[in-house]
């Protein structure tokens, strides 16, 4: 809950507080973005972070972009190394019934993916925002707390990793990009914002392997042990995932359990063998999702994971994280170059309609994905009903597609 940082409560001998228009916490997609936005439009802001640059730089997660994305990126001068080093996806794959099937998304939309892992990201919106536009970042802070958000003096404060002191931080305004696990989304009285949780009642085992791609584009393997699924990273690096139960003890999947159960769901007649390699990342995911709406109060706007989760059955979080952050940041510098309060005002309702679109996406193709393996026939009759629609219907292909690749004209 945010509260007012009373002076008696400072550390004796800690800075004064100073102004900024805006304060951005968490440096991930969302927020880094926010930033460098802001910089473009010569709003001062300063960006919190809890971890450290190197490590920010590091962390495995997404890898697919959606192309609207990038070319929001390109437009604001944010995508050149993307453009440069990314791969383009044109096509995905279905494996089921033991057969392959493939999905070609760009002959139906003309539009396609790209591949850029997280971290590579991520690298660029610091290195753009901290060294070329010159944005001030604090990273390893601790103890983040937001205070009085409900007035205009709002101010953000935290420990200082090396000093121990807390420093307090006055703004105008707070871009809450913290994540999943932040201190933002919290500061929201439960009586003004609500959260709508659904929990899909599986886990996905998510793998990093020392491996080339074993194909040129992203498997989806959906089988009745459970789903599996193959995602180029770099040319030595592919991402996996294997169903399993949700808290499953990722000790509990040896190289050799992981690569059996890869090759048996993965498998389908004509499909070159997989490229095994050394499991450089294991780790459980439970697969749920929330909506946090509005995704405002007061002087707070949350962007990003901080505000709705969806779980990475079809790849949207940092597209959505993303979406937020465009729109965030030229409402923020419309306001505070102009005074023009209109983008604010209207910023929750305008992420939320992609973000449901998005939520409902990942549930569809959660069943088409998990219902072959629940063991209920009738489950898994309908979750093939849904696959082989796909491959008989042009015109459910093509919506599927425009799901896929987020490519609705309204959101
Ligand atoms: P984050 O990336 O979580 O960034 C939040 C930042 O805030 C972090 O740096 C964190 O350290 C920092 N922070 C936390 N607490 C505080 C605090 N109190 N004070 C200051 N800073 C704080 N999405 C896709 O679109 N495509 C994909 O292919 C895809 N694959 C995924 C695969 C996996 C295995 C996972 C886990 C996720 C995947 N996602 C994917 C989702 C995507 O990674 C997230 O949606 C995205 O990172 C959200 O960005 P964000 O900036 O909102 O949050």
């Amino acid at each position: 809950m945010a509260e007012s940082p009373s002076p008696a409560r400072r550390h004796p001998g800690s800075p004064s507080p100073r102004h900024h228009p805006v304060v951005v916490v968490g440096a991930g997609p969302a927020g880094l973005t926010v930033g460098n936005v802001l910089r473009a439009a010569g709003v001062a802001c300063v960006v919190l972070e809890t971890e450290t640059r190197e490590f920010i730089e590091r962390r495995p997660r997404a890898g697919v972009v959606e192309e609207w994305a990038v070319r929001a990126l390109r437009r604001r001068g944010l995508a050149a190394n993307l453009l440069e080093r990314a791969q383009v996806h044109t096509e995905c794959e279905f494996r089921f019934d033991g057969e392959r099937h493939r999905f070609p998304y760009e002959e139906l939309t003309g539009r396609h993916h790209y591949v850029y892992p997280q971290p590579l990201l991520v690298t660029d919106l610091v290195r753009e925002y901290a060294d070329v536009r010159g944005g001030d970042i604090r990273f390893g802070v601790r103890d983040v707390r937001l205070h009085d958000l409900d007035s205009e003096r709002p101010s953000v404060s935290y420990l200082d990793p090396e000093t121990g002191l807390r420093h307090v931080l006055r703004c105008d305004f707070v871009a809450g990009c913290d994540g999943a696990r932040g201190v933002t989304r919290a500061a929201l009285p439960s009586d003004r914002a609500r959260t709508a949780r659904h929990d899909y009642g599986v886990g996905w085992l998510a793998l990093l392997a020392e491996a080339p791609p074993s194909s040129d584009c992203v498997l989806f393997g959906v089988h009745p042990r459970g789903f599996a699924g193959h995602m180029a990273r770099g040319p030595e690096v592919t991402r996996y995932y294997l169903q399993c139960p949700p808290g499953d003890d990722p000790d509990g999947w040896p190289h050799e359990r992981v690569w059996a159960e890869l090759h048996l769901r993965l498998g389908a007649a004509g499909a070159p063998p997989l490229t095994e390699g050394r499991l450089i990342e294991k780790r459980v995911l439970d697969m749920h999702d929330y909506v946090v709406e509005p995704m405002a109060h007061g002087r707070l706007f949350l962007a990003g994971d901080a505000a709705h989760l969806v779980a990475p059955i079809a790849a949207k979080g940092m597209n959505l994280a993303l979406h937020d952050a465009f729109l965030l940041g030229d409402a923020l510098a419309a306001q505070v170059t102009d005074g023009d309060r209109r983008a604010l005002d209207g910023y929750s309702e305008a992420c939320l309609r992609r973000v449901w679109d998005y939520q409902e996406f990942s549930q569809w193709l959660s069943e088409v994905y998990h219902g072959p393996a629940t063991g209920d026939p009738f489950r898994a009759g309908t979750a093939r009903a849904r696959l082989r629609r796909l491959f008989t219907s042009p015109v459910a292909a093509a919506a599927f597609a425009e799901q896929y690749l987020g490519t609705a004209a309204r959101h």
